[in-house]
């Protein structure tokens, strides 16, 4: 039996209640302006980004913007390209590339997407820029939060507002954009003549803009961000990611430049904190790979000043993977990357060569369901068809009518036909076929539609022609 002493324990006894709250209060996060290679490369990508988002939108197409997701029409329009609910196919196989294209990246890279081209990265760099001009650098921000609202705080709070609600509503008004003709759009919302649902949504938009790049910032990739959850599966230790060496780095502590100071036991690392205080996630990257990390490389910027004003060499903190920081050889060709790299390339050659030998022209056939066939007064047997001839192109077209595949077989309509532009033109047919020319009771024939106007866009179909089960009754 135990002899050592037994406590008694209150359930109130304060020393031993920890509350824990699941709420975590967010600390603002302050972050300083920095310079570097890895922020030049973001700027440019953001650039280009930020051009093709606002700029595709008003680029004039023929007689319409480049992009245009027509959906009271269910019609896509891209670069003169229009897409119908007919192929949902490239559309699905898009999203699929689009997929794939992110694991195969993340696989490689870690979360390069993330840093550098996911939208809510580029517009929070653009909205904490807006900051710096308007609030100052770190520093200056912080004593401003402190200070109590005068004139100073508000015109400087006031203008970081302005432009942030500015980029905002362009956001959004550029996001309806395309859905709806950006002219007309505008010209409606400045007149107040707008349908509410553009101004409902181009609120909406500029809200989610505001919202997500002016105030959550990092909350929205730590805690909301779906691809945040999942991309660490795909994480091995050959994958690339933003990573302090802390071989070389420790033990980290301050020094004079040019010291001795690994004769003291100091790594490379100054402990100066500029890699946590440009963090846009505020997180520490020398305590290691975390969820947080969304792999912008502003730390790797920052440090890299900071070796070199130190005079040591660059990439304390750099681009490397587990295994080579543990000293191991980093094997790049692995299952996974080559599984998602096949599966990048079949979808993408699929794509391509659909959209390449895709026809803008489709042909639907059915038959009379009422009468499976006719005998005419000139003792033909006439079978009656609904033909419907949809013309995606971006211009109209006359189409011809022909049909094929069983001898002496007539047509007996007008087989002219002009369907304009993005729209399905129903033409009933008739054939007749006499019956001395009936080989069975189901003859296999083909339709066919062709443009009449030298662009040579033709659809065909197969059908199928009804016959007495006795034709010879017939002669
Ligand atoms: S910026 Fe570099 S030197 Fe400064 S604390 Fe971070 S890792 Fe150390
Ligand atoms: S740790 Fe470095 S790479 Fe990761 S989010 Fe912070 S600054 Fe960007």
């Amino acid at each position: 039996m135990s002899t050592s002493p037994i406590k008694e324990v209150k359930p109130d006894d304060p020393e031993l209640i920890e509350v824990i709250d699941l709420y975590q209060k967010r600390d603002k996060i302050y972050t300083r302006a920095f310079k570097g290679i890895y922020r030049n490369f973001r700027i440019i990508g953001g650039a280009v980004l930020f051009i093709l988002y606002f700029g595709t939108v008003w680029l004039p197409w023929g007689d319409r913007q480049a992009i245009l997701f027509d959906l009271p029409a269910r019609q896509f329009h891209i670069f003169g390209i229009t897409f119908w609910p007919q192929d949902l196919m490239l559309l699905s196989a898009l999203l699929i590339i689009c997929a794939f294209g992110l694991f195969f990246i993340t696989v490689l890279a870690g979360r390069i997407w993330c840093g550098y081209t996911c939208p809510q990265s580029v517009f929070t760099w653009v909205f904490m820029w807006a900051e710096k001009i308007t609030e100052g650098d770190r520093n200056k921000r912080m004593k401003l939060d402190k200070t109590e609202m005068g004139f100073n705080k508000f015109r400087r709070k006031f203008l970081k507002h302005t432009i942030w609600l500015f980029v905002s509503l362009a956001t959004g008004i550029t996001f309806v954009g395309y859905f709806t003709p950006i002219n007309e759009l505008v010209a409606d919302l400045a007149y107040g003549a707008a349908n509410p649902w553009a101004y409902f949504w181009v609120a909406f938009f500029a809200l989610a803009t505001y919202g997500n790049a002016g105030w959550l910032r990092e909350q929205v990739c730590i805690y909301m961000c779906p691809y945040a959850r999942f991309q660490s599966v795909m994480f091995d230790e050959n994958t690339l990611i933003v990573s302090y060496d802390p071989h070389r780095g420790e033990s980290r502590g301050p020094r004079k430049r040019g010291s001795d100071y690994q004769a003291k036991g100091l790594g490379d690392c100054i402990d100066c904190q500029m890699c946590v205080q440009v963090c846009p996630t505020g997180i520490d990257i020398r305590d290691g790979l975390q969820y947080e990390c969304i792999g912008c490389a502003a730390c790797i910027d920052a440090c890299d000043n900071i070796m070199e004003k130190m005079n040591y060499p660059k990439g304390l903190i750099r681009y490397t993977t587990e295994n080579s920081l543990a000293g191991k050889a980093t094997k790049i060709l692995r299952p996974s990357l080559i599984g998602y790299l096949s599966a990048l390339l079949i979808v993408s050659g699929f794509f391509s060569y659909t959209l390449l030998t895709r026809v803008p022209v489709t042909l639907e056939i059915s038959r009379d369901r009422n009468t499976l066939y006719n005998e005419t007064s000139r003792g033909t047997i006439e079978n009656v068809y609904m033909l419907k001839i949809g013309n995606m192109d971006q211009h109209d077209h006359p189409f011809k009518i022909t049909i094929s595949g069983v001898p002496g077989m007539k047509l007996t309509e007008d087989t002219e036909v002009v369907v304009p532009t993005g729209e399905v033109k129903m033409v009933p047919v008739r054939l007749e076929l006499s019956p001395d020319k009936i080989t069975s009771r189901n003859m296999t024939f083909h339709f066919k539609v062709v443009s009449q106007d030298g662009e040579h866009l033709a659809a065909t179909q197969e059908s199928r022609f009804i016959a007495p089960t006795d034709p010879v009754r017939l002669k």
